[in-house]
């Protein structure tokens, strides 16, 4: 339930098919706040995708990992584990990575700096495009990302993709960001999520694009409930 607010779902949605619902788009567009109320909204698991490649991010970085060698690479692979554990005050999943709670820590400025480049190296996707498909395995499952509906899960019945304007994309950010560090700069934010999309969308393998069959959702001008709600009618149609 949303903030009291009622969305008119088929009584029995729970006990109807289970769906896998994708959304992808740029940097900071609010796919994983959106994704994250509507699984809670279907009682359904939500994935956030980035978290992984984050978490990926952060053990490169501590074990000054050179990204560049595809070796030094394969072999850090097979000493990550992430898993995800329920935070009941949140109401969805942090991430751990080798059973420490990273949740934090991979929303640091130092992790976006990198995670576009380490997310672009093909091994890196197999390891964490293989985790994301067996978490899906039973459908019912909210992933966001970046190729959730292309590579991921490409027959997934609703595919998202999120987008808005680059200027209110950077003020979210900031104003999520400036609470923890008051000395960032809305520049930084502004370039460091440009520097991100153009990667994403750049990249040989899995480049971010937008899959034929999704449905463009641009929340520049919509509340977080008037989004939910919108996307909750797109459900609907698909169980109903
Ligand atoms: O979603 P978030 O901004 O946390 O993702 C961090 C980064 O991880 C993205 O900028 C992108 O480089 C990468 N990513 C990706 N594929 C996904 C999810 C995230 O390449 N499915």
């Amino acid at each position: 339930m949303f903030g009291g607010f009622v969305f008119n779902l088929p009584t029995n949605h729970r006990a109807l098919k289970k769906i896998i619902v994708t959304l992808d788009g740029y940097s900071s567009c609010g796919k994983s706040t959106l994704a994250r109320e509507l699984a809670a909204e279907l009682n359904y698991v939500f994935v956030d995708s980035g978290a992984m490649y984050r978490a990926i991010t952060l053990y490169f970085l501590r074990e000054h990992i050179n990204w560049n060698n595809r070796r030094e690479v394969k072999a850090a692979l097979q000493n990550i584990t992430l898993s995800f554990e329920y935070n009941t005050q949140k109401g969805s999943s942090d991430i751990l990575l080798n059973d420490e709670n990273v949740e934090h820590l991979i929303r640091e400025m130092l992790v976006a700096e990198s995670v576009s480049e380490v997310a672009a190296i093909k091994e890196v996707r197999e390891f964490a495009v293989a985790q994301q498909r067996a978490l899906g395995n039973k459908k019912g499952i909210v992933m966001d990302g970046r190729d959730i509906g292309t590579t991921v899960f490409p027959e997934a019945e609703l595919k998202i993709f999120v987008t808005a304007d680059v200027a209110i994309r950077a003020e979210r950010r900031y104003k999520e960001l400036y609470a923890k560090n008051p000395n960032i700069t809305i520049e930084e934010i502004t370039n460091n999520l440009a520097m991100r999309d153009y990667i994403d969308s750049n990249r040989d393998v899995s480049p971010l694009r937008k899959a034929d069959d999704a449905i463009v959702l641009d929340n520049s001008n919509l509340t977080r409930k008037e989004q939910l709600k919108l996307v909750l009618g797109w459900v609907k149609a698909k169980l109903t």
